[in-house]
């Protein structure tokens, strides 16, 4: 067998990467509602599309179910971070469940538009992935009303019975220049759309995606920590393709490929909104084991995004430490 000649000098971490505060906030609030109730936990979905985090909340006592009608009546059920049409909300009800939600804020935030617009008459165009949850859930506020776009291609061939009064709205993990496209296409199409105050992508997507695009160009090779269902994490491997940087998203430092590494020398690192920090920690001491010593980070944006957790689980916390308010 040829031995391993390490070529590889440099690490380069994006920074922000990882996750965002909808993600933690969603994490979070599984792990308290199993303080709270004990197990099982019930969760519609997973949490976050993140193989290592479900497998984590599992060990732990969470059951993660595809839909509320495999929950017992009467149990403990968390809606997972991508939110959920009302109709689920509805069935959730009928079988008497507790019901926990931790919808990233961000996401409920374009239900909301869905909803201002559908009341206002609107046809509204959501630009996004067919099959994502995310998706799914925010159609289900309005059927009869929205219809999906996924690509400048799907606009061309997009009729509006009346194309005066058409909104848009987005999913809150796309890739940003793509999306700048196909509003453009939208606009040039439907003069008079008009769509959210706010952009509905995501700060979280937003930033991955800048810090990928200003390193790429410096790196030899790029690696994104992330699950294969985690559209956020795919996007920033388009990003850095995009750039004409090799790219590959794994989900752990297991997943790496020695071909991958030949002949390249700066490596960069960056991660989706739902993976977790230790699994670019054991990436990292891959490199390290293999002689790798300059490690940096290369900083684009700060956050200091928060989210309260949702109010069931605030309510239950107080209630348990009324006097010196000690969290659980
Ligand atoms: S990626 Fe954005 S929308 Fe999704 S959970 Fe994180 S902050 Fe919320």
């Amino acid at each position: 067998m040829t031995p391993v000649v390490n070529t590889v000098e440099k690490l380069l971490l994006a920074a922000p990467r990882g996750y965002c505060a909808g993600v933690d906030r969603a994490v979070q609030t599984v792990e308290r509602a199993l303080q709270i109730h004990g197990a099982p936990v019930y969760v519609r979905k997973e949490i976050v599309h993140n193989k290592h985090v479900v497998e984590e909340l599992t060990t732990r006592g969470a059951i993660f179910v595809e839909e509320h009608t495999e929950v017992p009546e009467g149990a403990v059920c968390v809606f997972s971070a991508h939110g959920i049409a009302p109709s689920v909300r509805e069935g959730a009800a009928q079988r008497r469940l507790e019901t926990i939600d931790a919808t990233c804020p961000l996401v409920t935030k374009v239900h909301r538009e869905a909803v201002r617009f559908a009341q206002d008459g609107y046809t509204i165009v959501l630009v996004g992935h067919a099959g994502h949850e995310e998706v799914e859930g925010t159609m289900g506020e309005a059927p009869e009303q929205i219809v999906l776009v996924q690509d400048e291609q799907d606009v061309e061939t997009l009729e509006i019975d009346n194309p005066e009064r058409v909104a848009y709205i987005t999913q809150t993990t796309l890739a940003v220049d793509e999306t700048t496209a196909i509003l453009k296409r939208l606009r040039e199409r439907f003069p008079k759309i008009v769509g959210p105050r706010t952009d509905d992508i995501c700060y979280a997507t937003t930033n991955r995606q800048a810090a990928v695009k200003q390193m790429a160009s410096r790196c030899d090779l790029m690696l994104v920590i992330g699950s294969s269902n985690s559209s956020n994490s795919k996007r920033l491997v388009e990003v850095a393709r995009d750039c004409g940087t090799d790219a590959h998203l794994i989900d752990n430092a297991r997943e790496v490929q020695e071909e991958w590494l030949d002949g390249r020398r700066v490596v960069g690192i960056s991660s989706g909104a739902s993976a977790p920090e230790n699994l670019v920690a054991e990436l990292i001491e891959f490199f390290k084991a293999r002689g790798v010593e300059d490690i940096s980070e290369f900083d684009v944006v700060k956050e200091d995004v928060r989210f309260m957790l949702p109010k069931q689980i605030r309510l239950a916390t107080a209630a348990a430490a009324p006097a010196t308010g000690a969290a659980l």
